[in-house]
């Protein structure tokens, strides 16, 4: 690759053309925690090389601690503030309806794939559920040779809009079912062979947090999901990429000793003082695929008709036990980065523990089906691992040492920032 190309600026981000592929891999509920363990108990022979010969930290990702929000962040180098997705849905005052915010239109900015794509790289956009498929490959031509699918739709692929057809043939899998760690692992091995036959200049590999929501780090469904992630990472390294790992946010057990799901009802909470209809809780980490979660998480947003204020929800519910903040719309956009004209009037999070839903009748735990409920959403679940396969050059060692780094730097640190 030439490296007399132009750099490529994303969003006031300068990025260089890339020394060699570029691969940023988005373990979704990847919890620093499973790294942890697994580097501990040798599990991972590759990410601990990455470890011991490149670069490794924990970061932040961003608020809501949810999985579009931070997918955003990551792709477009952003805070949500700037990229404007700061959760699955968010309300419509004019018409009291909830919108769904995975569509391309309200992203804000543009994605790095995007310009490089424009710039003349070769790019590669492989997602686990499509529903993050459209928002990330945003403005992205694939006839021009990218290649943009979620393994959610491989058997509809075609060349006009996903620059790939025949996938499954292609990769010679069967397609794995929505509840499965292969619908991760899929990613990964389309990427790999994508890497070998067509050398893009940036990858993008976001997988699903199917494992993360079903088992604790000391339990051995993560430790198999974690071996076979490891070997495809050392697999991608070995086609010599730079290979970077983060995740878009981790993952707490949210249940009692009875192993029954510590939840406030907030819904309920607010209609009980207020009265129906006064308020709405919206849980932004609603979607599809609710099964593992119930659509439960640490982080919920209340909107009021009008008559209540923000003051006298935030002194009704804030001394609840497990309720960790409760603010309002300006101090919860400074505090975490937020867009202001998506933001509720207060915004509500847990306590490590504790996750919030909206009334216990609209909610469907019966897919827990005896699992204990671990779910993400608040600020216990921003942490998240930060790794690359290679050393930092000297200007980004003092960037390391100088900023507290966000998980939405890893593609300038993985572009700009190693040898
Ligand atoms: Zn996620």
């Amino acid at each position: 690759m030439s490296k007399t190309r132009p750099t490529v600026n994303v969003n006031g981000i300068d990025y260089r053309w890339p020394l060699r592929p570029v691969v940023v891999v988005c373990i979704d509920g990847g919890d620093p925690a499973y790294l942890r363990q697994f580097l501990a108990d040798g599990s991972i022979p590759n990410i601990a090389r990455f470890v011991r010969e490149g670069y490794a930290t924990v970061v932040d990702g961003s608020m809501p601690s949810f999985t579009c929000p931070n997918n955003m962040s990551i792709i477009t180098g952003t805070p949500t503030s700037k990229h404007g997705i700061s959760g699955n849905f968010y309300l419509d005052t004019a018409t009291w309806e909830p919108v769904v915010m995975t569509g391309p239109e309200l992203l804000r900015g543009d994605t790095i794939i995007t310009k490089f794509a424009e710039a003349g790289a070769k790019v590669v956009s492989i997602t686990a559920k499509d529903k993050l498929r459209k928002q990330l490959s945003k403005g992205l031509d694939v006839s021009k040779g990218h290649v943009s699918f979620s393994t959610e739709f491989v058997e509809k692929c075609t060349m006009a809009e996903n620059g790939i057809e025949n996938a499954l043939e292609w990769l010679g899998m069967e397609k794995p079912g929505m509840y499965s760690m292969e619908l991760s692992l899929f990613v990964l091995e389309a990427g790999i062979k994508l890497l070998k036959e067509r050398r893009p200049e940036l990858l993008y590999l976001s997988l699903t947090d199917w494992v993360q929501h079903k088992w604790a780090p000391d339990e051995e469904g993560a430790r198999t999901f974690y071996r076979r992630l490891d070997d495809c990472i050392g697999r991608l390294a070995a086609l010599d990429a730079t290979v970077a790992l983060t995740a878009d946010h981790g993952m707490n057990d949210k249940s009692n000793a009875a192993g029954e799901p510590n939840v406030i009802w907030l819904q309920d909470i607010l209609d009980a003082k207020f009265g129906k209809g006064e308020t709405t809780v919206i849980c932004p980490i609603t979607d599809a695929f609710v099964a593992h979660h119930g659509a439960l998480g640490g982080f919920v947003r209340v909107w009021s008709r009008g008559k209540v204020t923000a003051r006298q929800i935030i002194d009704h519910i804030g001394g609840i036990d497990g309720i960790e903040l409760a603010l309002d719309k300006d101090t919860a956009c400074r505090m975490f980065d937020m867009p202001a004209d998506r933001e509720a009037d207060v915004a509500v999070v847990s306590r490590q523990d504790v996750c919030i839903g909206g009334s216990a009748g609209n909610h469907d735990l019966s897919g827990l089906k005896g699992h204990r409920l671990r779910t993400h959403g608040g600020v216990s679940e921003t942490k998240v691992p930060f790794v690359l396969n290679r050393p930092l050059n000297d200007a980004y060692k003092a960037k390391a040492a100088s900023e507290t780094l966000k998980s939405y730097q890893i593609f300038d640190f993985a572009v700009n920032g190693t040898l």
